[in-house]
């Protein structure tokens, strides 16, 4: 392959490596629709390897060509994007943070980056271009901020990208999910054991989100929504405190995790993981029931939370809301109108703090937090600029389904 030194080239060779990647994909595809149902399977967990593999191939290729066709126009730094320049200088000060170079030496560094703008641009260090076999969505983000390409085509690809691909890829080639939720249990379950099997929720509900703390742990903030999403299911049946004469549901697992999840944005991060480790310490190497752990969630966030459990653990059912926003400029400023209704059948009225963000022309954001204590509520904010879009809950928090209402 020659080198990528027009735009013409290096467009014939990252469309070459698309084509030979989705030729494989199709090829593929067309196998699974003949096969038989047990080969079906198989093939079908190939396609998530198989899928996995080349969207990280691909990424790596196009990121690395792209760099060295910069590289081949030999360009200064002061005709390139900025970004270039601190590229250059991004791993060299990432290895200081360790090293025991002496002040003078730093100083120098200094010296350097505010001197060198007149030099050519040659290479990039390989790190920065790095998929980390574990191409999730922050890592492309990081990827398009190196390259100075726009990262936010991504963005309403997450919950594909990290729920769909990574977590099916992973669970495949690690058996990540299933070993992280029997590893919790060696806390929710084994150490604290349940009362009754009326308190299962504490067992299955616990382990499933501490998936998803792993996944919060290792790939960050997005990963957490993304495995949450994966847990929603819009029909949950049953409540939490009644499993009835099926312990092991979706219900007591995948609800089970979002009702933790909603306590979290309940009380806060800190209050939250306070009230996980004094619920453990107080109930290590015994049993615990529900109110037990309502009474620890209690006394730690210094909240009344009866009716969150009322809604959520003893309750069934989630919330469903439908909203109208109108924007009005008065004066200077622009008052946003938001008219909210609970319109869920199955319980009149749930108590809920709620983020409604604002997003601005030039892409900033302004978040605010509501407490919302009825069926139906107006929410009036004045903001200085005409906001583009206005979103409920953009950050996944509730086990809600939130709609626009059709006029
Ligand atoms: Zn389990």
């Amino acid at each position: 392959m020659s080198k990528p030194y027009t735009a013409d080239n290096l467009t014939a060779q990252i469309t070459q490596d698309l084509t030979w990647r989705l030729r494989e994909i199709s090829d593929l595809k067309s196998a699974i629709r003949s096969a038989d149902r047990n080969l079906k399977r198989v093939l079908l967990r190939s396609m998530v390897a198989i899928c996995y593999a080349h969207w990280e191939g691909h990424v790596k290729f196009s990121a690395r060509k792209y760099v060295e066709h910069i590289a081949l126009r030999k360009l200064m730094y002061s005709e390139l994007s900025p970004q270039f320049y601190r590229n250059y200088f991004l791993p060299r000060l990432a290895a200081l943070s360790s090293s025991k170079t002496s002040v003078a030496e730093r100083c120098s560094l200094v010296i350097e980056i505010l001197s060198s703008q007149e030099n050519r641009f040659v290479k990039i260090h390989d790190d920065l271009i790095n998929t980390r076999a574990n191409l999730n969505s922050d890592v492309i983000s990081d990827i398009c901020l190196v390259c100075d390409i726009r990262g936010d085509y991504f963005e309403d690809k997450a919950t594909f990208i990290d729920a769909i691909l990574l977590k099916r890829r992973n669970a495949i080639a690690h058996g990540e999910d299933t070993f992280v939720h029997e590893l919790a249990h060696q806390w929710w379950g084994n150490a604290v054991g349940p009362k009754s099997w009326k308190d299962i929720w504490l067992n299955e509900g616990f382990s499933t989100y501490s998936e998803a703390l792993y996944y919060e742990a290792v790939s960050g903030k997005k990963a957490l929504q993304s495995t949450m999403l994966s847990k929603y299911s819009s029909n949950f049946s049953g409540s939490l405190a009644e499993p009835g004469p099926f312990l092991f549901t979706r219900t007591m697992y995948d609800k089970g995790a979002w009702v933790l999840h909603m306590l979290r944005w309940e009380v806060g991060d800190s209050s939250f993981f306070n009230i996980l480790r004094t619920y453990y310490e107080t109930y290590k190497y015994s049993n615990a029931s529900i109110g037990d752990f309502k009474s620890v969630s209690e006394e730690v966030s210094g909240k009344n939370l009866d009716k969150f459990f009322e809604q959520w653990v003893y309750g069934k059912g989630q919330i469903e809301l439908e909203y109208v926003t109108e924007t009005i400029k008065s004066n200077n400023e622009y008052l946003n109108r938001i008219q909210l209704s609970q319109i869920q059948e199955d319980y009149e009225e749930y108590h809920f703090p709620l983020k409604v963000e604002f997003v601005f022309k030039d892409s900033t954001e302004k978040s605010l937090r509501y407490e919302i204590t009825s069926k139906d509520t107006l929410i009036e904010i004045s903001t200085t600029d005409m906001p583009m879009d206005i979103r409920l809950d953009p950050d996944n928090w509730l086990l809600a389904v939130i709609n626009i209402k059709d006029e």
